[in-house]
């Protein structure tokens, strides 16, 4: 079995102790089984990996002995995904799968025809901690508040815009990839089911950053989109 890894969102060093809150007690002492004395990993996403030694184990709380650091901090490269939400699983998936593929910012937009107009942003980020502890990282992806596609789009600047474009006409996304460095920072638009109003696929190719692209000959659904998009800008752009 692997090491028990737990996002803590405390600052880390060498010799801290640290107090466990409830849900993290549970899931160490009844859930896992662990108990004085077992070694689990911590990361905060800001100090990197560390080693730590339950200290004391209650049904409620517990302490860990911060000992040594395993991992130094890395980021993962500057991506980011810009998604309509969609059904409430479907968008769990997206974000549970771009914490795994690797990227830095999630931003839900909301768009003409975005089908869901509430989300549960601590339940969001709690797949995405999960997501975090199981997948190796060493930190977890800011998630945004929703914004207005319109206002997003009205602040853009320069940053490289990969508009994934279900009308199919842009390049296939590796070949629009092709020109730019790895390490280039990108953000990547997938819109709702329904994908994007008229008005707004000219709004965003309006935009000098956009770069509208192809993923493939068939019509994905959205949050098929955006693990594929994720992992063709990771692989040419990004630390694949
Ligand atoms: N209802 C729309 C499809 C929306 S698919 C229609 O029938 O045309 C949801 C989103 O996934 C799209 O807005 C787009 O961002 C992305 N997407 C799906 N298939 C794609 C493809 N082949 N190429 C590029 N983007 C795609």
């Amino acid at each position: 079995m692997s090491t028990v890894r737990l996002f803590l969102d405390t600052p880390l060093a060498a010799d801290q102790s640290v107090p466990l809150e409830r849900d993290h007690a549970h899931y160490l002492f009844n859930v896992m089984r662990l108990g004085q004395g077992d070694e689990i990993l911590v990361f905060n996403g800001q100090d990197g990996e560390w080693t730590a030694v339950v200290a004391e184990s209650g049904k409620k709380r517990g302490l860990l002995d911060v000992s040594r650091q395993a991992r130094a901090q890395t980021d993962p490269p500057d991506i980011e995904l810009l998604f309509a939400p969609i059904k409430k699983a479907r968008t769990d998936f997206i974000v549970e799968k771009a914490c795994e593929l690797g990227c830095r910012r999630l931003r839900p937009v909301f768009t003409q025809h975005t089908n869901s107009e509430r989300l549960n942003l601590p339940r969001l980020r709690a797949h995405m901690i999960e997501a975090a502890e199981q997948c190796d990282g060493l930190s977890v992806p800011v998630l945004d508040n929703p914004q207005k596609l319109r206002d997003v789009l009205a602040g853009w600047k320069d940053r490289l815009l990969v508009f994934c474009n279900e009308s199919r006409n842009g390049a296939e996304i590796s070949a629009a990839l092709a020109p730019f460095p790895r390490g280039t920072a990108a953000s990547i638009l997938i819109g709702p089911e329904g994908g994007f109003s008229p008005a707004e696929m000219e709004a965003i190719s309006s935009l000098e950053a956009a770069l509208p692209v192809s993923l493939g000959p068939r019509i994905l659904r959205a949050d098929t989109a955006a693990v594929a998009a994720l992992a063709a800008v990771q692989s040419s752009l990004g630390d694949w």
